[in-house]
């Protein structure tokens, strides 16, 4: 069964087919009817078991007595000028934690959180800030997913399978057209470390590949990581989903700075556990994300750095213009120092892009993401004592 700090009925969006199966056995089921109930949830949207009409009667009053499809609650909702949403939803009475809708022409990319806070301290980031409180349940990472489909289908009227094009409403700027789902990608690049989370996040991943899941394709979902090397190697073995590293430095001596954890994992161990991840799950490429950080990180001569790290390895760089948050220290690089630095790495034979900041008047872009942390951490990971909170398990 999935980790869970749930307690009460148990909740079916937290468990993977297996587990699914396994449960329905339990009170006495056909393991098929799993694959009924797996249709109803994540095919049609349906969370009242009361309404899955095709399971026997009996079946679904056993099954609501002890069960339900539990999703974590909406506290609020933002609505960007540029069509972005951010949701903030309740982790309990005091905890909060937030998801966010990015559309675009051809794709809806929904970042998930993985965690209420973060422990990884991150200088540049403001959930860093938060500090961490707790892990997000299997239940509550998928929870996010079915909800926001729920959410964004009732926003503009589509079925869950309505192939037909969406119209967007230009005062709410709900959605571009997808060819036939809202959310076409998730990315694990909300709040939190995914892999500090590894044992709720794994059965998470296999729920969004899984065909009587969301179905969405391996290279579809994207796990993001600030470089937990050993977690890397133990995710190589179990999921196979596009990964992306927080680089943010070309040398040991600025991420050790930028990065915490890059003090016990530096950028050689970090490296040689992207390759081998990409030989197991026979990947195309790692996406190393780099935030422009003013007079920091961003000159010629660091991208040139950054080029012998990477060149001849299938690595592709996404450059962030950082955004701001009320007291750091930090600036964004100006855009022309960033389409240089972009062009210093192309000119190298780096592949790189410029990633468009989106939600930005919202606070939704990257590292904006704070919730409501109450931060029960006692050892956070900025200082010597790296490891504490990450859980491997
Ligand atoms: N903890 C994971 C998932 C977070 S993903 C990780 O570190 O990869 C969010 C991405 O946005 C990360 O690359 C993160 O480093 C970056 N980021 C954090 N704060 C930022 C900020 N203020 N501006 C731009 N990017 C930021």
């Amino acid at each position: 069964m999935s980790a869970s700090t749930e307690t009460g009925p148990t909740n079916l969006l937290g468990l993977t087919r297996p587990q699914l199966e396994e449960y329905i056995a339990g009170l006495g089921s056909k393991p098929f009817r799993a694959r009924q109930l797996m249709n109803w949830i994540y095919k049609r949207g349906e969370g009242r078991i009361g309404e899955m009409t095709d399971l026997a009667k009996e079946f679904r009053a056993q099954l609501a007595q002890c069960a339900e499809v539990r999703v974590p609650r909406i506290a609020d909702l933002q609505l960007s000028a540029d069509g972005t949403r951010k949701w903030k939803l309740e982790a309990d009475a005091s905890q909060a934690f937030e998801m966010v809708y990015i559309p675009e022409p051809g794709r809806g990319t929904l970042c998930i959180s993985s965690q209420v806070g973060c422990a990884l301290d991150c200088s540049f980031c403001s959930t860093a800030q938060q500090g961490f409180n707790r892990n997000l349940t299997t239940g509550e990472i998928i929870g996010q997913v079915w909800l926001a489909a729920r959410e964004l289908q009732a926003a503009v009227g589509a079925g869950p399978s309505d192939d037909a094009e969406v119209d967007t409403d230009a005062a709410a700027q709900v959605i571009t057209p997808l060819s036939g789902r809202i959310i076409s990608n998730v990315v694990f690049m909300g709040m939190g470390e995914p892999l500090a989370n590894f044992r709720n996040v794994v059965p998470a991943l296999s729920i969004l590949l899984d065909d009587f899941g969301f179905d969405l394709s391996r290279r579809r979902v994207t796990l993001s990581t600030s470089g937990l090397v050993p977690q890397m190697y133990k995710l190589a073995e179990e999921s196979n989903v596009a990964l992306a590293v927080s680089l943010h430095a070309p040398n040991d001596a600025l991420r050790n700075e930028l990065v915490p954890i890059n003090r016990k994992h530096p950028i050689r161990e970090l490296l040689a556990a992207c390759w081998h991840y990409l030989d197991e799950q026979n990947g195309r490429s790692v996406t190393f994300e780099y935030v422009m950080l003013d007079g920091v990180n961003d000159s010629p001569g660091q991208a040139r750095e950054l080029v012998r790290l990477l060149r001849g390895h299938p690595a592709k760089l996404n450059l962030i213009p950082f955004n701001p948050f009320p007291g750091t220290r930090y600036q964004r690089s100006p855009m022309p120092v960033i389409q240089r630095f972009r062009d210093e790495l192309i000119r190298g034979g780096v592949l790189a892009t410029i990633r468009r900041t989106r939600g930005d008047d919202i606070d939704a872009a990257c590292g904006q993401l704070a919730g409501k942390v109450i931060d029960r951490t006692t050892v956070r990971l900025g200082n010597k004592t790296i490891g504490l909170m990450v859980e491997t398990t």
